[in-house]
């Protein structure tokens, strides 16, 4: 099965940067969002960022226009009945993604695959709650989207062969390399990337280094291109927490506890970058340590 047309729900961060990566690949695009003015502001960042990649010599001018046409905005789930692939890039909240498939499925034709970019729900258990759990699958994109190499292929139990190869030729047209991940809490990259993360916020909670000193040691001393503590507050202390606490209970190991000066940062609502304070204060002109 060939993928024309790509349909993708959820205009936010990672919407906005699937759209752009689909769209540069050829694909027509359907985008929607909870409201026409999310869409709207997609588009905008969209053609700010294509219009970054024109003046660094990646794409033509004649790409980026191309491109944006390729991207209409929809509001109706209807609309998603011409898509081969639809993607489901909303809130991370299992409940708010099962409505939307109980919403969006009775309008899809039974060939249509289903994508999750899920960084922490189980792909069997979302897949279950479709009518097409063999035509279901994550396809997860990393952050920001139109960067990064990777895309994580997981199945879950009953995806079929045919979706997944059909699944996997897209993403390599999209110009990415997939790394299939078994469906364990996390997949690969966060299973690994968080738990050094979380080493890193108990390394400063036990005074063992400061900020400064953790983030030099590691970019210097381990060739990181970003310090573990600058990486938590561009993910979002908020989510580093949300995905410590999934592999903590789902692998129900302790080594993967969330240390406690994490948990006090995201209930002080220090929350990195987003709200210009995490590990370190974003408000003045150069970013400053909090510790
Ligand atoms: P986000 O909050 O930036 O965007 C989510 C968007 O979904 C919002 O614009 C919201 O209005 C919209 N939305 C919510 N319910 C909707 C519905 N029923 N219909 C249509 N739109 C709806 O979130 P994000 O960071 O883009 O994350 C999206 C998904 O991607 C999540 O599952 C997340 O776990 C995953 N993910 C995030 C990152 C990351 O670093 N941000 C990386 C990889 C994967």
């Amino acid at each position: 099965m060939d993928v024309r047309k790509v349909g993708i729900i959820g205009a936010g961060h990672m919407g906005t940067g699937i759209a752009h990566v689909c769209a540069l690949a050829g694909y027509d695009v359907l985008l929607k969002d909870v409201s026409s003015e999310v869409v709207e502001h997609a588009l905008a960042t969209i053609n700010g960022n294509m219009a970054k990649q024109v003046r660094k010599g990646r794409i033509t001018e004649e790409q980026r226009r191309a491109a944006l046409q390729k991207i209409h905005p929809v509001d109706t789930l209807e609309a998603f009945a011409e898509c081969d692939l639809v993607m489901e890039a909303i809130t991370e909240s299992e409940e708010a993604k099962r409505r939307l498939f109980a919403e969006l499925c009775p309008h899809l034709p039974p060939a249509t695959i289903i994508g999750t970019n899920t960084s922490s729900l189980s792909i069997t258990r979302l897949a279950a709650s479709t009518d097409r759990p063999e035509k279901f699958m994550g396809i997860h994109f990393m952050n920001p989207a139109p960067l990064m190499e990777l895309v994580e292929l997981i199945r879950g139990i009953a995806t079929s062969d045919e979706t997944f190869h059909t699944v996997r030729e897209f993403v390599i047209s999209l110009g990415k390399t997939p790394a299939v991940a078994e469906d364990f809490p996390a997949f690969i990259v966060n299973r690994i990337l968080l738990p050094m993360i979380n080493e890193a916020i108990y390394t400063l909670y036990e005074g063992v280094g400061t900020v400064e000193a953790i983030d030099t040691a590691m970019k210097l001393g381990a060739h990181h291109p970003m310090g573990p503590l600058e990486l938590a507050d561009f993910i979002g202390l908020d989510t580093c927490l949300n995905l410590m606490q999934v592999l903590y209970e789902g692998l129900a190991d302790s080594k993967y506890r969330p240390c406690p000066l994490l948990v006090k940062y995201v209930d002080a609502g220090w929350l990195g970058r987003k709200t210009k304070r995490g590990f370190y204060d974003y408000r003045g002109e150069k970013p400053v340590p909090t510790r």
